[in-house]
């Protein structure tokens, strides 16, 4: 029986593989068993020490005593194979977090490649309370540490039997305000020992947290970078996103100048269209200056509902029109009414349905 007042035991998927090299040589194990280790978490995705078939049994009782395998107990998955799947987990703090796989699309990504993106959480809910987002309605409870960012990696491949050829920092949360874990998980998701996806096809999204954007600028990985915009003048961004009080537009927009002095990805500028709120054509044409500046790529995105919520999107043809306005300026631009974003952009909503009932909020 663990002692009640035992500390939680790190998990296995947040271990670097310097820590776990560092544990095994205190230990008394061979250095060759690091790599045995690392390939049954990261290559194989077993899911279990017990599945490490080729590990002694007394290095897998070694680490079954002194970590947990991750940090992730699946609970419930929503939708089905070959659409967009949301897997609710909860944490070992009976907190709940989601991510969402989006499978292949040719639209996005101009072949039909079998790409999957898989959507990832970097917190537990979201301090920054955008006044249209699911995530925020019930504030901030806490940060997810390296293994539980990265561990939404390898349980949603091992979940849906699907590779992941895409990540996208775009599920609960503000991955900027969690920084350092954030690069930790990076770090896992990217090394050539543990998951080994390539920088480039991870996105972070960030509502525009400037001093994070510029730390983040001056990182030697070519990561990708996509900005929740969702208003191309002060008097609206202040209006839905108080982030912009602490940093308004121009800062946010001179961090955005700094990121492309130092990165070779185009910028990606994501806007929601959100009925009478941000989506008259003036707002259009002040968003096709700034993206032309930046040589920026504009993502729209008609508003998703969220369930005690007043916003609408604009009607089909708005979308069109505002759609074409950035075009017209020359401005790279995609629409997307596919079915994915429904349950994509809802991001945050199941977890808020189970800790409810959880009696958690
Ligand atoms: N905090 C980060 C990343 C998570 S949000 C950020 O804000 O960028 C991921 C994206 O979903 C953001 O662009 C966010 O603005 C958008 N989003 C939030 N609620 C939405 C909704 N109801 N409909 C469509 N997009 C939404
Ligand atoms: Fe947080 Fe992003 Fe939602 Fe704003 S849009 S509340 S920053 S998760």
């Amino acid at each position: 029986m663990p002692h009640p007042a035992r500390p939680i035991r790190p998990a296995l998927t947040g271990l670097s593989p310097e820590a776990l090299a560092a544990w095994l040589q205190h230990a008394g194990h061979p250095a060759f068993r690091t790599r045995q280790i690392l390939d049954w978490i990261w290559k194989k995705n077993v899911g279990a020490v017990a599945a490490m078939s080729n590990l002694p049994a007394a290095l897998r009782a070694g680490l079954t005593e002194s970590f947990r395998f991750d940090s992730l107990q699946h609970t419930h998955t929503q939708g089905a194979a070959d659409t967009t799947r949301k897997f609710l987990f909860r944490l070992h703090d009976g907190r709940y977090v989601e991510c969402v796989l989006i499978p292949a699309n040719p639209a996005l990504y101009g072949d039909t490649a079998d790409r999957h993106t898989l959507c990832v959480s970097s917190q537990v809910g979201c301090a920054y309370g955008c006044k249209f987002c699911a995530s925020g309605l019930a504030g901030f409870t806490r940060n997810l540490d390296a293994s539980e960012i990265a561990g939404q990696v390898l349980a949603a491949a091992r979940l849906s039997g699907e590779r992941i050829d895409n990540l996208v920092f775009m599920g609960m949360g503000e991955p900027l305000a969690n920084l350092d874990p954030l690069l930790a998980a990076i770090a896992l998701i990217t090394g050539p020992q543990t998951l080994h996806l390539g920088a480039r096809h991870l996105t972070i999204s960030t509502s525009g947290l400037v001093p994070q954007i510029r730390r983040l600028a001056e990182h030697p990985q070519q990561l990708r970078l996509a900005i929740s915009l969702h208003g191309a003048s002060d008097e609206v961004r202040d209006k839905i996103m108080p982030v912009n009080r602490k940093w308004p537009l121009a800062e946010l927009l001179d961090s955005l100048a700094y990121w492309n002095s130092l990165k070779k990805q185009k910028l990606t500028l994501e806007y929601i269209l959100i009925a009478g709120i941000n989506d008259s054509l003036a707002q259009a044409a002040l968003l096709a200056r700034h993206a032309r500046r930046l040589h920026a790529k504009v993502n729209l995105i008609p508003y998703n509902t969220v369930d005690g919520l007043a916003w609408q999107r604009p009607p089909e043809t708005h979308c069109t029109a505002f759609l074409q306005t950035l075009q017209r300026a020359g401005v790279p631009a995609t629409l997307r009414f596919e079915k994915g974003h429904d349950i994509a952009a809802a991001c945050g909503q199941l977890r808020l349905k189970q800790e409810t009932a959880d009696g958690l909020i």
